[in-house]
């Protein structure tokens, strides 16, 4: 069946039953400026035309199966479940300044296998769909719309690596900053990648204003390919020029996790010192959130704040990322993970 995204397919609705364009724009308005549901937005259709909309369009692609609310910080872990019986997460936070965002997922599982990633160890299963990448946000903006509250931030940091579904990435970004569905500015939406330096170069150039993070962990090579298999097909050396690139047009995020004794080291900051040389970029020191599946411990606090400070007197824009919804295993892959053990006993 269609979604609501196949626009030459609206488009087609619309004409065979006979609507003025203005009508369209009261249904997508109905669904995307003022989240109301799907019966809400259908009763704004001429009364000849609902039946066949309502027969020939899905409107959520995702099954919203459970929602776990921290009661620490305001972050809600979402688990959706895919048609074919899949589960993906997503998550809303609710930071005290600023805008209400939501971290999203664009694959099944992850084919990438970072040791620090909860998700690698689940493996890959298929890409998510245009359409079940931004139902993550449509039903997470109808769900906060009780608390006065809209979607402002979307980021790409959930499960899966985004530049390996790029044309259902790239579409969804569309979709995102499209004035008439979310409506988003591109300096809202992030997309995350674990490093592909073309299909960053591709990013770069399609989306000049759109914010790329770049999950960097270590600017030392060997220590990298250690934690992420695929830096051995990229090396630090490509990954330099497509930061150059990107950064020359939009912004670029740096995520570091800090990993005790592993990338906090001295050298690792020399290391970083010449990788990200003027290279104009924002570096985030990530708490590591530690599960059970392999022997990496965080950096403590007080470490990662001296890493921080040395970092910020070296000339970086550098701030540290506050854990949000740990109580609800908010870290990557974590709670899906958890359920498919429990699910598999
Ligand atoms: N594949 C993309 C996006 C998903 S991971 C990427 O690699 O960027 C997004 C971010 O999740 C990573 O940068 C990493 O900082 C974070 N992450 C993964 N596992 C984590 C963990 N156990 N604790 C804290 N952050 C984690």
């Amino acid at each position: 069946m269609s979604t609501i995204y196949d626009t030459d397919y609206i488009e087609e609705l619309r004409v065979r039953n006979a609507m003025q364009p203005h009508r369209m724009k009261l249904f997508r308005n109905a669904l995307f400026k003022n989240s109301n549901s799907w019966g809400e937005a259908l009763a704004t259709l001429p009364e000849t035309a609902r039946a066949d909309f309502e027969s020939n369009l899905t409107f959520e692609s995702l099954e919203m199966s459970e929602r776990h609310d921290s009661e620490i910080d305001g972050a809600s872990k979402l688990i959706f479940k895919t048609h074919d019986h899949h589960l993906i997460e997503s998550v809303v936070l609710r930071p005290k300044s600023g805008r209400t965002s939501i971290c999203i997922s664009s694959q099944v599982g992850c084919a990438c296998y970072c040791s620090f990633c909860a998700t690698g160890m689940m493996g890959f299963t298929r890409n998510l769909t245009a359409a079940e990448i931004l139902d993550q946000v449509s039903q997470a903006n109808r769900m906060v719309k009780s608390e006065g509250r809209s979607i402002r931030n979307v980021v790409f940091m959930g499960m899966g690596e985004p530049l390996l579904n790029m044309d259902n990435v790239f579409q969804s970004v569309e979709f995102l900053r499209a004035a008439p569905f979310f409506n988003l500015s591109n300096s809202r939406i992030t997309v995350s990648t674990v490093g592909i330096p073309q299909a960053m170069d591709h990013f770069t150039k399609t989306f000049p204003d759109v914010q790329l993070a770049f999950s960097l962990h270590s600017a030392r090579q060997d220590v990298r390919e250690k934690l992420m298999p695929q830096a051995r097909k990229y090396p630090l050396e490509l990954l330099r020029e497509s930061l150059l690139k990107a950064s020359a047009s939009g912004r670029v995020m740096i995520e570091y996790l800090m990993l005790a004794g592993v990338n906090d080291g001295e050298e690792d900051l020399d290391a970083l010192e010449r990788f990200l040389k003027d290279i104009p970029v924002h570096i985030n020191l990530i708490p590591y959130n530690e599960f059970s599946g392999n022997n990496l411990h965080e950096t403590p606090v007080e470490e990662r704040n001296k890493f921080a400070d040395r970092l910020k007197l070296l000339g970086f824009d550098t701030t540290l990322r506050y854990s949000l919804g740990s109580d609800v295993a908010a870290a990557c892959g974590q709670l899906v993970q958890h359920k498919i053990k429990v699910s598999a006993i």
